[in-house]
């Protein structure tokens, strides 16, 4: 049908050799009336021409407009986690949708998260997404499988309304967003970095750690150095005291009963070719202040005790939170009884981290040190306070629990399913088996009370007892046990304080 129509055309259109000569004769007999006519017809055609040049200067002014995107709120979200969805910021979601701090969000209420830019005829811009009409087909057919209106697609297409639709036609059916060049992918992969002449430190290619901030102590009896990320809560601290000989006539003095403390605990102390060594923690929860780290001990028959102020420094830990709907008392949610195969997983898995935990070895600790990934993205930082917001529906109201507020005792590092994880420090695997809320969960005892944590993992490499060193790879990263998606949760404990695990990475152990 639509063939016949275009050969119809064809057979109309003059035969242009005769046209001419036409033209030719007639030019001859009307002379100067045709000079005038050319004449104003070239005036003509330039009006047209800078009338089209100012309508494309217009058009170029008007090419895009903006449309905003939106969401529907579903139970259980918060704005962070509709901003982190759309790739946008708290603020942002506030001023769109004239949202005062603090205020609830509705389950069901439509918010603005975004806006898409499209073009002033009121399409996407970006390149066109085509349809190659088949047999059966129907405009609105073909509409509502592309989400869009049966008017858009004719407007599109130029079709006019009750024209039929040829098969094998091809339909313009949507545009691609065009989306601002992406960033390159970060490099995956590590590197070994000499961070001092005799510590190595594994690191993603994407991360170098800071530089370590130095506390030096001197006086007759020895040489006291204290290396941190900084002294602020939830680092580490290495420490190491180098004694001297207080009379200069002896050549050899022995330090005898040598013992430090701190925060009211003793710290034990590794002997090596040039002194002592230990670890200590700066708690995250400690109220920051200057406290007493003392060290006494004996040489040549003198006793020495002698405190030093250390400071801990307030971190500003970042608070997000959790919005969750727990069901109203007594619901058919809350009133499931437990599965007994949970309960028992739940108790063996507690029972053997208080085992592990409680182990008290030799120091294992080297020189060298890991990031436990081969890229460095942290998902959630270190001590997080997460507070829980709890509620239920009753009678469409929301019913508020009281709610409560948890730290973030580890580090979230982005991993997908199946990356590689790495030891951070030297040690022995205490324990490495599936838990209910780590998943599978490897625990490496580096001695003296020092342990790292790795959850949520896909795959475990190593079995409990064996040995290992840092940056071996001793697992794969997964979303095993409670976990909301992929990813490494990393914990450091120094005899039981949770600390930044990254915070070791700048240490010169030796
Ligand atoms: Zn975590």
């Amino acid at each position: 049908m639509h063939n016949t129509s275009i050969n119809t055309d064809l057979t109309r259109r003059p035969n242009t050799s005769t046209y001419l000569a036409q033209l030719d004769k007639r030019a001859f007999l009307f002379g100067r009336a045709f000079v005038i006519l050319a004449l104003l017809l070239s005036a003509l055609i330039l009006q047209t021409a800078i009338a089209s040049q100012t309508s494309q200067l217009d058009a170029r002014n008007a090419k895009y407009q903006y449309r905003p995107i939106y969401h529907k709120v579903r139970s259980g979200e918060y704005l962070g986690k509709i901003a982190s969805r759309y790739k946008t910021t708290i603020t942002k979601l506030r001023h769109w949708n004239k949202l005062k701090p603090g205020s609830v969000l509705p389950a069901g209420r439509v918010i603005q998260v975004g806006v898409k830019r499209v073009t002033a005829a009121g399409k996407l811009s970006g390149s066109k997404r085509y349809y190659t009409v088949r047999k059966g087909d129907s405009l609105s057919s073909i509409a509502r499988r592309h989400r869009i209106s049966l008017a858009t697609l004719r407007k599109w297409n130029g079709f006019k309304k009750g024209q039929v639709l040829p098969a094998g036609k091809r339909l313009v059916v949507g545009f691609t967003q065009s989306k601002k060049k992406a960033a390159p992918p970060i490099k995956k992969g590590t590197r070994w970095l000499a961070i001092t002449s005799h510590t190595k430190v594994k690191l993603p290619l994407n991360y170098n750690p800071p530089k370590a901030q130095l506390l030096d102590f001197n006086n007759k009896y020895y040489n006291l150095r204290l290396f941190a990320e900084s002294f602020r809560q939830g680092k580490a601290v290495y420490l190491e005291l180098l004694p001297r000989n207080p009379l200069p006539t002896r050549s050899v003095a022995e330090h005898s009963g040598l013992s430090i403390s701190f925060l009211g605990q003793s710290i034990p102390l590794t002997k090596t070719a040039y002194g002592y060594r230990a670890f200590l923690a700066l708690p995250p929860n400690k109220k920051p202040g200057q406290y007493p780290l003392i060290i006494q001990g004996q040489v040549v028959g003198q006793n020495y005790r002698i405190s030093h102020r250390i400071p801990i420094m307030d971190t500003k830990f970042p608070v997000s939170v959790w919005r969750q709907n727990v069901g109203a008392p007594g619901s058919k949610k809350n009133s499931k009884p437990p599965d007994p195969k949970i309960a028992a997983l739940i108790k063996k898995s507690t029972i053997k981290k208080n085992q592990v935990f409680r182990l008290r070895t030799n120091d294992k600790i080297g020189s060298r040190l890991a990031h436990p990934r081969d890229l460095h993205k942290v998902t959630s930082q270190f001590y997080t306070i997460r507070k829980y917001v709890r509620y239920y529906y009753e009678n469409k109201k929301r019913i508020y629990l009281k709610s409560f507020s948890r730290p973030h005792r580890g580090l979230d590092l982005r991993g997908r399913t199946g990356e590689p994880i790495y030891a951070m420090l030297d040690g022995t695997v205490a324990a490495a088996q599936r838990m209910f809320y780590e998943g599978n969960f490897t625990v490496i005892d580096h001695g003296n009370g020092i342990f790292t944590g790795y959850m949520h993992q896909s795959r475990l490499h190593v079995k409990e007892g064996e040995s290992v060193l840092a940056g071996q790879m001793i697992g794969q990263s997964g979303s095993t046990g409670m976990s909301t998606g992929p990813h490494l949760h990393m914990s450091l404990w120094i005899r039981g304080v949770a600390l930044d695990p990254l915070s070791i990475l700048c240490l010169p152990v030796r």
